[in-house]
């Protein structure tokens, strides 16, 4: 462990701080290795789980340095340049929906602000002045910036350390079946958390909300795909009162899930959705938002803009990470791998402490109990013993809320997968036992 000096760490404790740092220097497919040549099975794609195509592609680097040879940089007003001209193209093809118009910027808070922006835009200019507010769900994170931190439903310091935030934010329940937060059952519970929205709304003012938001798979619970019909009543809610549909693909997108986007999976008809991360893999920043040519169609002009908008080394790396996840199906191997993942992981529910595995694709979570009959919560400090007992043993995985969270790149192969239950079988009858879950 290494002690730091000037450098700022995000979400990183003093205690932390204090005890040093691990610093990673290199990467190579599903492996990172650390500045003292610990090679680690990385399960979470670089933490933020951005890394799709996996580390270490040298024509990634490549199409950076052509890019800025050619053109670095040039403003997103008025000019435009061919990476992003491309970019929006390639996605045009494989984006959800009738979604076809595209606007970059450089990570998923930026894409998630300017989505809240473009539906504002959208009413403001059809003459619905009044519709400001927002619909999230209690558990949701979808970034940091002011409007991003307003839809957030989870890290609760995060919000509340900001407070006051910007007003006009109108919370729902989610659809966390494992822990429900109506006490119900699926199916008997008719869906009560997508059915309940239509009370809301109607208490709130249709005529005051501009847009809906939600990832079409949850992260906030640890990796948590709705039941199927969940997104129908929920696209339908929107659509009958003029509301803005915006789903946040900032990690579901680009394969994560098995599917281009996770929208595939439901039946949702959004009018914006929102993408970062595998977007370019992590190679360097971008986000972007896809709308319809419905949603373009009243605005005269965008009233926003960031100098490194439509930036062209970003979108540059972006065509040429979609032409990687196109040529190598990797986006076939997140499905298939995916799935042997969920049932080796499946194979963990007879420990006492595991009470539900759940996931799609490549992005898969274990969410912990002390107890399977009461749903009785797991300690925070169990979680962070399971993550520091895997690091040691070579595997890199995250906790989310009483989950661990797993999203490693899609390149990852069922040997690798493998391995990694493997450590975290160890980890999980090691932590059990301090516990006094087993014997
Ligand atoms: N939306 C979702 C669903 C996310 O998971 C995240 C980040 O994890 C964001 C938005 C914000 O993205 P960024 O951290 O790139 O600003």
């Amino acid at each position: 462990m290494t002690q730091i000096a000037h450098l700022i760490l995000c979400r990183t404790s003093k205690d932390q701080m204090r005890s040093g740092v691990r610093i990673i220097t290199k990467g190579e497919g599903a492996r990172v290795v650390d500045e003292q040549g610990k090679v680690y099975l990385d399960f979470t794609a670089g933490l933020n789980r951005p890394v799709h195509v996996g580390y270490g592609r040298e024509e990634l680097g490549q199409a950076a340095y052509e890019q800025m040879r050619e053109l670095a940089f040039f403003t997103p007003m008025q000019f435009a340049n061919r990476p992003a001209i491309a970019l929006a193209e390639k996605l045009a093809e494989v984006a959800p929906g009738t979604i076809d118009h595209f606007l970059f910027v450089s990570d998923g808070s930026e894409a998630v602000e300017a989505a809240l922006k473009l539906a504002r835009h959208y009413h403001y200019y059809r003459g619905e002045k009044r519709r400001y507010k927002v619909i999230s769900r209690r558990g949701a994170y979808h970034g940091v910036t002011a409007g991003a931190l307003g839809l957030l439903g989870t890290i609760i310091p995060m919000r509340h350390i900001m407070e006051p935030l910007v007003p006009g934010t109108i919370f729902v329940e989610s659809p966390y079946c494992y822990r429900c937060p109506y006490h119900l059952s699926y199916p008997s519970c008719e869906l009560l958390c997508a059915i309940d929205v239509e009370r809301i709304i109607q208490t709130e003012d249709p005529e005051q909300i501009s847009a809906f938001i939600g990832e079409p798979i949850q992260q906030g619970f640890g990796a948590c795909p709705p039941p199927r019909d969940y997104w129908r009543i929920i696209s339908s809610i929107c659509a009958s009162h003029g509301i803005v549909l915006i789903a946040d693909e900032v990690i579901c997108g680009f394969g994560r899930t098995g599917a281009w986007f996770g929208c595939e999976h439901y039946d949702i008809k959004p009018d914006v959705i929102t993408m970062a991360k595998g977007l370019s893999s992590g190679y360097v920043p971008l986000g972007a938002i896809g709308c319809t040519a419905a949603m373009l169609e009243p605005i005269q002009e965008l009233h926003h803009l960031h100098t490194y908008a439509n930036h062209p080394v970003s979108c540059a790396v972006a065509v040429k990470n979609i032409e990687i996840l196109q040529r190598e199906h990797l986006i076939d191997n997140a499905r298939e791998v995916g799935s042997y993942f969920l049932d080796r992981l499946k194979s963990l529910e007879s420990h006492p402490s595991v009470g539900e595995v759940r996931g799609k694709g490549l992005w898969t979570a274990i969410d912990f109990t002390m107890d399977k009959k009461t749903k009785a919560p797991f300690p925070q400090s169990s979680l962070i013993r399971l993550v520091d007992r895997a690091m040691e043993k070579g595997l890199i995985i995250k906790t989310v809320a009483q989950a661990l969270d797993f999203a490693p790149a899609l390149t990852i192969t069922k040997g690798d997968i493998d391995e990694g239950v493997k450590i975290i079988e160890a980890c999980i009858e090691e932590e059990e036992k301090e516990l006094g879950l087993r014997k």
